[in-house]
């Protein structure tokens, strides 16, 4: 079959049984391979899905400029579809976006504009919406993505991974266990999932230092995972348990996944794999786990699988499990 295009190449990832990592128990873990995606992650369809509906709509012109605060997935997403359907971009960036993150973009032609001040908090966050805000001012054609807010984010995920899973499934799961950070992939998913199977458990992993759910705000270093503003798409009601994760369990799922299974994947999969650990020892015989793996590994070379990166995150955080014997759900800062 010949697609139209590589956006038509977004979507229809395989499901893999997790079978050599989790083994020995009869609780069984399968995984939606969202790294196969062919911009590196599950961030390729809200990216395709908000820009195919805002051209069908208007809301996005014929060669318009699209404008978002991204430095990571989205970003790339966006850059890589915006050759494909003729527009621009402009991502807002701050000074910690990786350095490859920073060339793939650069790479698909899309224009970065780094902000250097900080904002009241000590981030970069306000001022990187200050910046969109004004570049949108300037720009007549200019429309803002918004994924924090944008209803689309998660309605890609309902049509997108929601839709292939309700095919993919051999059994009903008992468990969705999802990374956050916009919330567009946990709340598409399990609303779509919980149409066909009403009893499913949406279980949230957060990094610690994140405040989505109502904690207050730490370090984190792990790009993808957690927020330090609640975005405005949030339903917290619809999750029924939140995991929290360390960045340096995270690193430890992601080392595990490699180990057992070969595969090479991203920060966020780690705290997914950390996350089901947790979860294990709580959940009633032979349940079904179902995750998805957001990006691949080759991102984070210089992160999680840099020994050296590992190393400085052990200086800050202690996990106080460290064989995962525990059951305690959360891991405290020291
Ligand atoms: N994992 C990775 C690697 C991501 O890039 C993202 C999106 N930032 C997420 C997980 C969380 O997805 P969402 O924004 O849909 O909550």
């Amino acid at each position: 079959m010949v697609h139209e295009s590589i956006a038509d190449c977004i979507g229809k990832t395989p499901v893999v049984a997790l079978s050599r990592l989790f083994d020995g128990g009869d609780v069984s873990v399968h995984a939606k391979l969202e790294l196969l995606n062919p911009g590196g992650s599950v961030k390729d369809r809200p990216a395709k899905y908000i820009i195919e509906q805002g051209l069908r709509d208007g809301s996005i012109p014929p060669g318009g400029h699209l404008v978002e605060s991204t430095s990571g997935n989205l970003g790339v997403a966006l850059a890589m579809l915006c050759r494909v359907y003729g527009l621009r971009l402009t991502c807002v960036v701050d000074p910690n976006i990786s350095r490859t993150n920073l060339q793939i973009m650069r790479c698909f032609g899309a224009g970065v504009d780094m902000v250097q001040e900080k904002d009241s908090h000590g981030g970069y966050l306000e001022t990187r919406i200050r910046r969109v805000k004004s570049l949108l001012k300037t720009l007549p054609d200019g429309v803002w993505v918004n994924q924090y807010a944008n209803a689309r984010n998660w309605h890609s995920h309902y049509h997108g991974e929601g839709e292939e899973l309700i095919g993919e499934l051999p059994e009903a799961p008992d468990y969705l266990v999802a990374g956050v950070s916009t919330s567009g992939t946990i709340l598409g998913v399990s609303r779509r999932l919980r149409e066909r199977f009403p009893a499913l458990q949406v279980v949230a992993v957060d990094a610690l230092g994140s405040v989505l759910f109502g904690r207050s705000e730490g370090r984190r270093r792990l790009p993808g995972i957690g927020a330090s503003r609640v975005p405005e798409l949030l339903v917290r009601e619809e999750v029924d348990e939140v995991i929290y994760v360390s960045d340096l369990e995270s690193c430890q799922g992601c080392l595990d996944l490699l180990a057992s299974e070969g595969i090479f994947a991203g920060g966020s999969s780690g705290s997914v794999i950390a996350a089901i650990r947790k979860l294990i020892p709580q959940v009633p015989r032979a349940s079904r786990i179902l995750t998805l793996l957001p990006d691949r590994g080759d991102r984070y070379l210089d992160l999680v699988y840099s020994a050296e990166w590992r190393a400085s995150l052990e200086e800050r955080y202690r996990p106080p499990n460290a064989e995962w014997a525990g059951t305690s759900r959360e891991t405290v800062i020291v």
